[in-house]
């Protein structure tokens, strides 16, 4: 099932976005045994992306195929340690202190999104959008850090309008500030239920985990 998930999926995902830019699939891999994800890889995954420390660390040497690796969750600061040099995209970077932290512990250049909350949950993390420029400029200036674009999640609902409205402006945002910084580029927005159109809207980067291992098994 792994494997016909992810060749329809790369079936179906438009060679590129409305904007012409390449889409890229990260496949989300939370409490997914390493033997599914290295099933996942042998059928054409190449990028994966961890939300738990844990679970990064535990998996990292078993997971064969050498994708890149994202880190998609919440990080606590005290974490960062356990990632750096093994990270090839930070999307959650929601805070100065964590964007510190990983400058701080980083030997070469990390590459990072911020992470946006477009809808005014609460229960999300990330920068407003009129904070997120100011954000982004002090973010820019630390020594290790390169800020390559924005990370979000969109509102749990099946309201197509409303999510396109939040798509859409969330891509007018990274163009505004891609205008002034060409590599400001990635917008990493989707996930199974909502990926077709974010990536309508101008994502190109979409996260999913559902769509190619099926419903998780949060007991395990
Ligand atoms: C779990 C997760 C996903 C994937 O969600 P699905 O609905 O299973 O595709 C994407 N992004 C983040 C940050 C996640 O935690």
């Amino acid at each position: 099932m792994i494997e016909e998930n992810v060749k329809n999926l790369i079936r179906e995902i438009p060679a590129t976005n409305p904007f012409g830019e390449k889409v890229t699939l990260v496949a989300a891999v939370k409490f997914q045994s390493t033997e599914n994800i290295n099933r996942a890889i042998a059928a054409g995954i190449t990028d994966i992306g961890d939300n738990h420390v844990q679970e990064f660390r535990d998996k990292y040497s078993e997971i064969q195929g050498n994708p890149k690796r994202h880190f998609i969750g919440r990080l606590q600061t005290n974490k960062v340690k356990y990632l750096v040099g093994k990270t090839d995209l930070y999307h959650s970077v929601d805070r100065l202190k964590l964007a510190e932290e990983i400058s701080k512990r980083s030997e070469s250049l990390s590459r990072v999104l911020l992470e946006v909350n477009v809808s005014g949950e609460e229960s999300k993390g990330g920068f407003g959008l009129d904070e997120a420029e100011k954000a982004y400029l002090e973010i820019s200036k630390l020594p290790n850090i390169k800020v390559v674009g924005l990370m979000t999640m969109l509102p749990d609902t099946d309201d197509e309008s409303l999510l396109r409205a939040l798509a859409t402006k969330t891509r007018a945002f990274l163009d505004k500030i891609r205008e002034k910084d060409p590599d400001f580029a990635t917008l990493s927005m989707g996930m199974s239920g909502d990926w077709r159109i974010c990536v309508e809207c101008g994502s190109n980067m979409i996260r999913l985990g559902t769509a190619i291992f099926g419903a998780r098994n949060y007991n395990k």
